[in-house]
């Protein structure tokens, strides 16, 4: 998440503007390749068992020491950056207000889904700890270092909130709970909410009632795919990955049920082959229940399943962004939306001038995600360059200025307003 573009992002195909959208046709991973017995589930890392000294900065040319949670978590370069672990600057934002944590074991997460970094296909050529996650690395510290830094003073911490992300592992349960109490023990969760990012293929109700009995302020879980087909071609068995839609909702409804309206939400990757209107119908289904969603725009991250395939064009992810915002913030249904014979949004359900006020407000374009101490709309889940580069923003990580709304007007191809 630093500003320097990492040498090893892909060509952005597909970065550029462009009139068009990822129809699903279009977007089929390639089907994971079979993992060599001597590098499945981090044997490599297990069977050399180097002892972890303190911080490890991702390196693929040197074998990863043998790190796991609850002692060990990863977290963003960008709250790396912003802890003082790492030097580095970001492009337009002095630091992150979250501070993403996610939980680490030389077996990795055991899923396979087909855009993300983790994904356990990537063990044949990298180790867990080396594998870039939303386009940057994650380097590797002690749980208690972090806490140390962070519990000095809580209040002046640039840090709005924690978040914790699961993964697919037998221990990711056991170790949120532990990483999640070390962190209220230490840290009142008033002064820094906590947020868990869940993984509800190993999850039950009970786990997630055990989060929010620890302190946990929102709950999310990452749907990711915005509909069933897509969910299946991505994370299921389209490739050999143990998800289900049906369970994923099951613990969304649990999140419902236990942490109440405004503190359960949902990742939506948009740009996989749903239509627009697919995803917004999804959007409303939510905002229905009483939660929140939280987009990502699709970025073809190296290594994974679907690095071969375009990221969202510019027009479809602004139209998304926009009406996603209209209908969690601004009270707009989908039903007053419109939409052409190909799902794309067409007219967004409010007068003209009004949705012209919205744009030039910038910040329905900024990164969506759980809330902050700014305002309820502003997320404080920033996470910089996680769904671009900084030469082609699709979630902007600080407020967009004049030139950046010109931009997004010409993105969605929406003239600057004569007065
Ligand atoms: S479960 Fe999450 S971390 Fe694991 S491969 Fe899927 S998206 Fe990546």
């Amino acid at each position: 998440m630093s500003c320097i573009e990492q040498k090893s992002t892909p060509a952005p195909q597909g970065t550029k503007t462009q009139s068009d959208y990822n129809a699903f046709e279009a977007m089929q991973p390639r089907f994971p390749e079979k993992t060599p017995v001597d590098r499945r589930n981090g044997r490599n890392v297990k069977s050399n068992d180097i002892p972890p000294q303190g911080v490890y900065l991702p390196n693929n040319n040197i074998l990863a020491p043998h790190m796991k949670s609850p002692e060990y978590v990863q977290l963003s370069t960008a709250a790396a950056i912003t802890l003082g672990i790492m030097s580095g600057r970001m492009h337009g934002c002095e630091c992150t207000r979250c501070l993403n944590l996610l939980l680490t074991y030389p077996e990795g997460c055991r899923a396979n889904c087909a855009y993300c970094g983790l994904a356990r296909h990537r063990e044949a050529d990298r180790d867990y700890a080396d594998r870039n996650f939303i386009r940057v690395d994650w380097p590797a510290v002690p749980m208690s270092e972090i806490i140390d830094i962070v519990a000095k003073d809580p209040d002046k911490s640039p840090f709005h909130r924690m978040c914790i992300s699961m993964i697919t592992h037998p221990r990711s349960e056991d170790d949120t709970f532990t990483v999640l109490k070390q962190w209220t023990d230490r840290i009142d969760p008033d002064a820094i909410p906590v947020s868990i990012l869940s993984n509800p293929t190993t999850m039950t109700r009970d786990d997630v009632q055990k989060t929010r009995d620890l302190g946990a302020d929102i709950f999310t879980v990452a749907l990711d795919a915005a509909t069933p087909d897509v969910f299946d071609r991505t994370r299921g068995k389209g490739v050999q990955s143990p998800h289900k839609w049906s369970k994923y909702w099951e613990i969304l409804q649990d999140a419902r049920d236990i942490f109440g309206p405004q503190k359960f939400g949902a990742h939506i990757i948009v740009g996989m082959g749903e239509t627009e209107y697919e995803v917004l119908n999804l959007v409303q289904e939510l905002v229905d229940l009483g939660g929140h969603s939280h987009l990502f725009c699709f970025f073809p991250e190296q290594g994974s399943l679907m690095d071969h395939l375009p990221a969202t064009p510019r027009d479809q992810w602004r139209r998304v962004q926009l009406a996603r915002y209209l209908i969690d913030y601004r009270g707009v249904r989908v039903e007053q939306m419109t939409f052409d014979d190909l799902g794309r949004v067409k007219s967004y359900g409010i007068p003209e001038s009004e949705l012209s006020t919205i744009i030039d407000e910038g910040i329905a374009f900024r990164t969506s995600g759980c809330p902050g101490k700014f305002q309820d709309d502003i997320s404080a889940c920033d996470r910089p360059y996680g769904d671009s580069p900084p030469s082609d923003i699709a979630s902007y990580p600080f407020q967009p200025k004049k030139k950046d709304l010109k931009k997004i007007r010409k993105q969605l191809d929406i003239p600057v307003r004569v007065e």
